[in-house]
Parts: C-alpha cells; structure tokens; sequence
C-alpha cells in the first residue's frame, strides 16, 4: 500500500520516477504525484488514478533529481489536491508521506492556532506546516525536518525534496525505505524492486534512520541520537530487468506458469544455509507459524510439513489472532513468519510483541531487505521474483515448498527432497498445456460462471490447499467460496448443498494417506443430494462416476498437496476471464497490507 520513490543523480529523474511509481503500483494505491527541481525551483505533477503519462507531465523541466509517491488514502478523500507531493508555501521544499499521523488532530489545531492554513485534508500537510514553522527559527533544514519528524506519532516514513540545498532527505519509521547505490547516482524507494533494473546494491534503512541524498552520495544518521551511520551494503541476489508481462495476457497467468521455476528457486538452499534454522528448530520447545491471509494458509501448509515429515511440534498462529497466545508463548519457542511482501503489518505486530518476550525469529518472505526479515535471526527468502498480481500464486507454492524442505531436511532427507521438488516441476508441464487450460476454462468455468456459492473440500494434507484454494477463487472471481476441511461436511456443511452447487474435492493419492478415502465418501454424500461435483487430485480417481468434472495433478508423496492448489489458481483465473473482472488488481484489495 502507497509508495514512495526517488532519484539524485546524473540520468533523467523525470522518467526514472514515473517508472519507478509504475513498479510500485502493484502495491496498491488511489493516487499519485511527482516532484522536480529545476534551478531552485520545484514543479509538481498529481493526477488520481492509474500512473500513465499526460502532456502536462511531459511538461515538467527535464530534472536530474526528483521524489514522486502513490498515495493510500488514509486522511482526506482521493483528490488531486490530496495527492503528493504536498508543497511548502514558499516553494522552497516538497514533501511526501507514507503511514498515518495519529496525532493529526491535536497538531493541525496547534498550528491553526498559530495562523497556518491548510489546502488539503491530509495529515501529510501537517508535516510539512511543522517543518515551515521550525525553519522560521532559522535553523538548518535537517535541524527542522529531524525536530518536526519527532513530533508526529505513528509509523510514519517521510521524503523530502529540498530546492535550496537541492537534496532528497527521508526519514523511516514504519513503512519501508530502501536506498539503491547505483552508478548513475542515488535512488531511494519503498521497495528494492522499483529500482531493481538500475542496481543490485542496496541499503535498508532502520526505524529513526534519515537519509540525505546529493546524487552522488548519502549520508545516514540516526534522527534519535543524531550520529552518523555506517549501514551495511547489501547485494540483491537476483536483478530484475522488465516488470512486464511477457505473453501472457495477465500477470497472474504468467505467475501460475512461473512456479516450475519458483518452487525450485525458492528450494535452493543447500543444507548449510538450512542449518542454523534446523539447529534452532531442533533446540526449540515449540515452533509457532505466523501469517495471514494467503501466507497465514501456508503457515498452515509449513506447520503440517513440521509435524509429519520432521515430528516437530509446530503449529500455525494467524498474525492477527496472536493475542491469545501470549500467556503460553515463551523464550523457549520459536516463531517462523510468513509474509510475501515482509511488510505485512497485521504480522510485524505480534513479531514485535513475540521478540520482546525472547522468541527467537525465522521469516520467510519473498522481497528483499523487508522489517520482516530484519527483525529475523533467521531470513530466508523465496526468490519467487516479483509477484505483481495481487492475488498470491507462485509466493504460496514458494513458501509451501521451502517449508517441505525444511521438514525433509531435518528429517535426514535433505537429498531426496530435492530430487522430488524437481520431478513435481517437471511434472507440472501437463497441468500448464493448451489442452488443460481449455478443459479448465471451457468446461469447468463456463459451468461454474453463473453459479455464487462454491465449497472445497480438504483434509490432512490438503486441509490448508482447501482454504487457500476458496481465497483465490473468492478474491478475483467475487463468488461466496468456503474451503473446509472435509471432516465438517456433516458437522454443518452439508445443509448447504442444493441441487447444481458446486463442490470440489481434493483427493490425495491412496498410496500415501487414507484421506481419500474420506474425500470420496464424502464427496458421494454431497453428489447424493444434487451437487456439481469437481475432484482435482490423484488421477486414480478420475474415472469415478461421482466426479462431473476431474483434474489430475501429480501426486508425489505429500508434495501432492502442493500441485493440488496450481488447478484452483487455474479456475480462478479462467473464471475471472469469463467473468470480465480485473484479474491483477481485484476490487477493494492491495498487495501489501502495510496498514491494520
Ligand atoms: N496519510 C497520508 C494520506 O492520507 C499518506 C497515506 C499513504 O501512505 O499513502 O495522504
């Protein structure tokens, strides 16, 4: 949610921002603005809506430094006059803001009293009136930007543009801010990957940090006790070139497709790397899987993998029910955080509250230099790419998989769980070809098109695979789904099965677990009384008669289950398409659920 990006440097920031806003866009966001220096004289551009180019923003001088932002409304309807950058009175400085003021009340009644006016209805203006009133004490524009910065309360990261020293400063707390170190001069933004094409080197800033930019270098201190800094230079291991979307029509499609390589990236790890979390894992009394939403099921998925392949009392927690967990929680347990963008605030809450009570911390996450993975002892990233659709495919196999790892390894499988991570991708050529997407769209969607309520059924391992399978569907499709573990069917389920309502089951192979058998009985009780049936698993099953329709997937060992959820990817795309809604960025929804 909401971005922040800027350049210093030799190269035309200009166009550097607007393509650095347009990476950023997946985030998630209403409007946006961007801010230039020319001589000492800042130009401004905000529009609402999608960042595209416009006449007037061609108009802007040509500049070498600039700040721009996508806005998430928090304070103040989406307005141009709301967007950022918010402009000083005099010109003199522009600023943009990430986060909430929540002192915002309190401090625009303090400055009213003092005489100032304000344009917007933003908290972000506040900010700057602050700062305008502490340059009148003739200080240096840091002195004033650092004192003003002090006085907001809440997460909050700030950048600046300053004409008279011609200098971008920011100050983080809260939202991310990474700085990029390239060649061609300084970049800054919310995220590594708006300005991957340019650098691999990179600086993470902690909270307090600011950061003061020149073109050619940055300084940074830390706002608290004003010292200079020396933080660490990172190197990104992979470097994004193009964001785009290849041929496929949209982003999702293209990342359903990526996960034959995904899955591997994200499993390659050498038992080395593994070994300091195994060690952890080992000396731990109990191992708590943290997240919400899609990252909360694969929580679930990883937590199933602990506890059947490597006997580890492990079980998933959703971020946002961590409260409850406190008084059992204790300096002896670790917590693994899930998270795809490492931003996700319902999750950083209780990682705050848990490394306070002496949990050591694992994460794993898909971007790079997140405050989820600094606040880990242990990080591990997913190395999935990019994952620009909103709605999470190739990050949930990713971390799903990583988790299966994990377990085979500390099970003294390290070995063959490799070797069985590639022949599931290979095998998953079938599911991805002309003939299955054809099946998938023009039988099994085209029936499902006008139908509203859906249920999916799962049990042991394919439990998590049914929740996050009704996620997908339910997020771009906008149909009532709901995955159950299929032992509930008769516990309630069933009295909402009407003659045409569509019911999916997946079925693991008989090889490996007797669930199916549940899953078959259970889905000939819901055929019995008039249900669409679809089974997606084992094709030992496809024959059945109780199955109107069947996906086959591969079944190898308890890896099955992750193979299983790639088909529900499949319907809810498919489905989405024929229902004409906006695959990539579903109503109401951002990527990064930066806020509570
Ligand atoms: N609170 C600010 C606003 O409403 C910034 C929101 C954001 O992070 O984009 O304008």
């Amino acid at each position: 949610m909401c971005g922040i990006f800027g350049y210093s440097g030799n190269k035309n920031s200009n166009d550097l921002v607007f393509n650095g806003l347009k990476r950023l866009e997946y985030r998630g966001y209403d409007s946006w603005g961007i801010a230039v220096l020319d001589g000492n004289k800042i130009y401004q551009y905000k529009d609402i809506g999608l960042v595209k180019q416009n006449p007037k923003l061609k108009k802007l001088p040509k500049s070498n430094v600039g700040i721009g932002h996508t806005r998430w409304a928090t304070h103040g309807g989406v307005t141009k006059t709301n967007a950022h950058p918010h402009i000083s009175t005099n010109g003199d400085f522009t600023l943009v803001q990430n986060g909430m003021v929540e002192n915002f009340d309190a401090l625009k009644r303090e400055l009213r009293k003092d005489g100032y006016k304000f344009e917007s209805q933003t908290d972000t203006e506040v900010i700057v009136k602050i700062v305008e009133r502490e340059l009148k004490k003739n200080i240096s524009f840091k002195k004033a930007l650092m004192t003003a910065f002090k006085r907001l309360e809440g997460r909050n990261t700030v950048a600046v543009l300053d004409a008279k020293s011609n200098k971008i400063y920011a100050i983080k707390n809260g939202s991310p801010l990474v700085v990029g170190i390239a060649k061609d001069g300084i970049y800054l933004a919310s995220d590594s990957l708006s300005f991957s094409p340019h650098t691999k080197k990179i600086i993470v800033l902690d909270d307090y940090d600011m950061v003061e930019i020149d073109g050619k270098d940055y300084v940074v201190s830390n706002i608290k006790d004003g010292k200079k800094k020396k933080p660490e230079i990172r190197t990104l291991k992979y470097q994004y070139e193009d964001i785009d979307k290849g041929k496929y029509p949209h982003f999702m499609l293209k990342e359903i497709v990526e996960q034959q390589r995904t899955i591997l990236y994200a499993t390659d790890y050498n038992e080395k790397e593994l070994e300091p979390l195994v060690k952890q894992i080992r000396k731990s009394r109990k191992v708590y899987l943290l997240g919400a939403g899609t990252a909360g099921f694969a929580a679930g998925q990883i937590a199933f993998f602990l506890r059947t392949i490597a006997k580890v009392d492990a079980m998933e927690i959703k971020s946002y029910e961590f409260k409850s967990y406190l008084p059992v929680i204790s300096s002896k347990d670790l917590i693994i955080a899930i998270s795809q963008s490492g931003e996700t605030a319902d999750t950083i809450e209780p990682l705050e509250v848990f490394k306070k009570e002496g949990c050591k911390i694992a994460s794993i996450v898909n971007m790079y230099g997140t405050t989820i993975s600094r606040m880990s002892d242990y990080e591990y990233y997913t190395n999935a790419g990019p994952e620009i659709c909103v709605a999470s495919t190739k990050v949930f196999t990713a971390q799903s998989a990583w988790g299966y790892l994990l377990s085979m390894t500390l099970a003294g499988k390290y070995k063959t769980a490799r070797s069985k991570l590639k022949k599931l991708t290979k095998s998953l050529d079938e599911m991805f070809s002309k003939k299955s997407f054809n099946y998938i769209k023009n039988k099994i969607c085209k029936t499902l098109v006008d139908k509203e309520h859906f249920f999916i059924l799962g049990k042991g391992e394919n439990a998590s695979i049914a929740y996050e399978g009704a996620l997908k569907i339910k997020e771009i499709s906008y149909k009532h789904v709901e995955g159950f573990s299929a032992g509930e069917l008769k516990h309630g389920v069933i009295a909402l099965i009407e003659k045409g309502t569509p019911v999916i089951g997946i079925i693991p192979s008989g090889e490996h677990m007797d669930d199916s058998k549940d899953l078959i009985s259970g889905m000939e009780q819901v055929k019995a009384r008039g249900a669409l049936t679809i089974g997606i698993g084992a094709s030992e099953y496809s024959g059945l008669e109780i199955f109107d329709y069947y996906i086959s997937t591969p079944q190898i060992n308890t890896l099955g289950s992750i193979a299983n959820v790639i088909p529900f990817q499949l319907i809810s795309y498919f489905l989405s398409v024929l229902l004409g809604n906006n695959i990539d960025k579903p109503r109401n929804l951002a990527k990064s659920v930066t806020v509570k």
